[in-house]
């Protein structure tokens, strides 16, 4: 029956370029994504930094901002409370002019206003015409004015003594610089204050006036002083600057009547201050940890990276490993469409991976007439039942129709989490390994068959010595009853009987030699090669007038024991009869040497005791054990080692099959052959058949 032949698509058109550009291609797409990742990376590592900066710079800001808006406040509060203080001052000095003044009497006050005002640098009475009448300095510091320096002409006095008046209300005069005798000098600031019938005026020092009217708090954390309009310096208080600081400056109008200055106030702080405040600090804290993260996540990135790399590569030695193997790999899901096959599969069966994959639940290589049985096995498997271990054998079918062996083992298909996806077969391809069974099979026998005729061979010269007895015989019978029958004359009633007699051994005899060249030719024809079952006494019956033609020869004695109810043997009798005579022709060979007082070759058949320790499968079958005991020579050290090995023997005219041979057949049985020693000489082969 022809083979079904499946249609054969043609190859699909890839032009040689396309293949060639294929390997460029995948490399620029690997390039693009390796560069695609790390310009994300980059733009987010960019973005963060940009945020950082952006924060930390706002939040410096943001202090730099408060801290001159403090400045100011405070500034603006130190210019009210100066004001306030001048005009207390102003008051106060108003005040003492209440009432009857004499000389003495105003220079009593005048020295109590000086004790408890430190700003003030010397007190005046003056007259209309601003004549001084009266001055007192202050008792905190040595003099500093000359009386003379002090008429009535003192430009300072006399501006501010003109505001006074015409504003009617106390003035001052700007500020204006007094040497001192003792060297240097001091800037002071002249305040008129209208009374009756004159003027007083007071003499501000401007240092005092900074300590004393503006707040401590003020001159303790920055530098305070008064500057001109045009801004120069007058003088000034406070802390020093300190190096590495940054200042911040703020300036205010004391607006006095005659008499304009500003206060100014230059305050510092370490800059850049980084954590200013509690926010700038969160702020901070917040980047630090991004960044960290996003350090972490780079790490990460990379160990990703390494490991997609190394498991590229192990995808790659598996591909390289499944592409290379001779044995075919399938995978199903567990509805039996198949998954993954590998290059091994595809050749195996003819088909590509595309099309097997495409087939339904019938797959494509199963053969026409078994795919009945096929899909009931699947069946069977798809409903978990395990395979087993040792494999299974098929039939797989080719492409091209052709029908060939496979040995198959499936596993179940086990995914990461543990649960079966489906099951993974393996094939081998076993034709070849079924030719060179089959050849090995034929040799063997041709082998057995020669090892066979040998043995008639050597049997000849024992033949030729067999039958000269019967056919000696049925000549002296032949020639006496020629003589009975005699040539002249009729032959008596005795003699026909006696005639009779002759003719009956004649035809005894010529019964036995034909029964002699039968058992030998019966041995060396090729019977069916059929497992029969036979009884050991059948075998043992076959070969014994072989075994005894030889045992004649030697002088040597068989015994043959068979135990009763022996079960009969599944074998090839052909075999097995060749065996035992292989091993009985040993035997016999052994004993063939001078000085031996017995020659005894001992036949025993007998059932086989189950082992003690023997397992189910041994005890469910039964054997019988032959053995074949000879008191020969016995089988030295160095006979044993290469017992077994064909065309190893001892004897000129040996061959060397015959114990090889015997063990093939013996194990093709599925039975054991060997040997053991026997004292005080001698060896017995045994070998065992399994029962029917
Ligand atoms: P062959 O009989 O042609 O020599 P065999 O394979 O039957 O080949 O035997 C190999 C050798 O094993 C023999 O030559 C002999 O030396 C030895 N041998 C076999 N059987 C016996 C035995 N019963 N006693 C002693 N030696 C034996």
């Amino acid at each position: 029956m022809s083979a079904p032949t499946l249609p054969v698509p043609p190859p699909p058109p890839v032009s040689s370029v396309a293949r060639a550009l294929r390997p460029v291609l995948a490399r620029l797409r690997l390039l693009r994504s390796v560069w695609q990742r790390w310009f994300l990376w980059v733009l987010l590592a960019v973005l963060v930094l940009a945020l950082l900066v952006t924060v930390v710079w706002l939040a410096g800001r943001h202090e730099v901002e408060q801290a001159q808006t403090l400045l100011e406040r405070d500034t603006a509060d130190a210019v009210s409370d100066l004001r306030g203080g001048l005009q207390r001052n102003a008051q106060t000095l108003r005040a003492s002019s209440a009432g009857v003044m004499d000389h003495d009497a105003w220079l009593a006050r005048a020295a109590g206003l000086l004790r408890e005002h430190r700003e003030w640098l010397r007190l005046e009475w003056r007259d209309s015409a601003l004549q001084p009448l009266a001055a007192l300095d202050t008792p905190y510091r040595r003099r500093v004015f000359e009386d003379d320096g002090r008429g009535a002409e003192q430009p300072d006095v006399v501006a501010a003594c003109a505001n006074a008046r015409k504003l009617g209300t106390p003035a001052y005069s700007p500020s204006h610089y007094v040497p001192s005798p003792q060297g240097g000098g001091l800037e002071a600031m002249e305040l008129c204050v209208p009374i009756e019938g004159g003027v007083l005026v007071a003499t501000y020092a401007l240092r005092e006036m900074l300590t004393e009217l503006v707040a401590p708090t003020l001159t303790r954390g920055q530098e305070v002083s008064f500057v001109e309009p045009d801004g120069t310096r007058l003088v000034a208080v406070g802390a020093p600057r300190r190096i590495g600081t940054r200042v911040f400056t703020a300036q205010q109008v004391i607006d006095l009547p005659g008499s304009e200055m500003l206060l100014r106030a230059d305050g510092w702080r370490a800059v850049p201050d980084l954590f200013p405040n509690m926010l700038t600090a969160l702020v901070t804290a917040i980047s630090i940890a991004l960044v960290s993260v996003l350090v972490l996540l780079a790490r990460d990135t990379r160990a990703r990276q390494r490991v997609e790399h190394d498991l590229a590569d192990a995808l790659a030695f598996r591909k390289a490993m499944e592409d290379s193997v001779i044995t075919g790999l399938r995978a199903r899901d567990l509805q039996g469409r198949i998954t993954y096959v590998n290059p091994a599969f595809c050749e195996m069966v003819g088909l590509s991976a595309e099309e097997l994959m495409r087939s339904d639940v019938d797959a494509p290589y199963w053969p026409t007439e078994l795919a009945h049985e096929y899909q009931r096995r699947q069946a069977v498997r798809m409903a978990g039942a395990l395979p087993p271990r040792e494999g299974f054998e098929s039939v797989f079918m080719h492409r091209d129709g052709s029908r060939f062996p496979v040995l198959i083992f499936e596993a179940p298909l086990i995914n990461a989490q543990g649960s079966q996806t489906g099951w993974m077969s393996a094939f081998i391809d076993i034709s070849e390994q079924r030719r060179i069974e089959e050849l090995s099979r034929a040799t063997q026998e041709r082998l057995q068959a020669s090892a066979r005729l040998a043995t008639v061979g050597e049997m000849a010269s024992l033949l030729s010595h067999e039958l000269t007895q019967p056919l000696a015989a049925i000549a002296s019978y032949a020639s006496g009853s020629l003589n009975l029958l005699g040539t002249d004359g009729p032959v008596a009633r005795v003699d026909q009987a006696e005639v009779a007699m002759a003719v009956r051994r004649i035809a005894e005899q010529a019964d036995r030699a034909g029964q002699v060249i039968r058992s030998v030719h019966d041995f060396v024809r090729r019977r069916d090669r059929t497992r029969e079952a036979v009884a050991p006494q059948a075998l043992v019956d076959a070969v014994l007038p072989l075994i005894e033609l030889q045992a004649r020869k030697l002088g040597v004695q068989v015994e043959v024991a068979l135990e009763p109810d022996l079960p009969r043997l599944l074998c090839d009798r052909t075999l097995v009869e060749q065996l035992l005579l292989n091993l009985a022709r040993n035997g016999m060979q052994a004993m063939d040497m001078p000085g031996l007082d017995e020659r005894v070759l001992r036949l025993r058949v007998a059932p086989v005791a189950p082992a003690p320790d023997g397992n189910a499968a041994a005890d469910a079958r039964r054997w019988v054990e032959f053995s074949v005991a000879d008191g020969g020579c016995g089988i030295s050290a160095a006979v044993e080692e290469r017992l077994f090995t064909p065309f190893f023997t001892t004897r000129a005219d040996g061959m060397g099959l015959g114990l090889s041979l015997c063990r093939t057949v013996v194990e093709q049985h599925g039975g054991a052959l060997g040997f053991e020693r026997l004292v005080p000489r001698g060896t017995v082969f045994r070998f065992t058949l399994p029962a029917a």
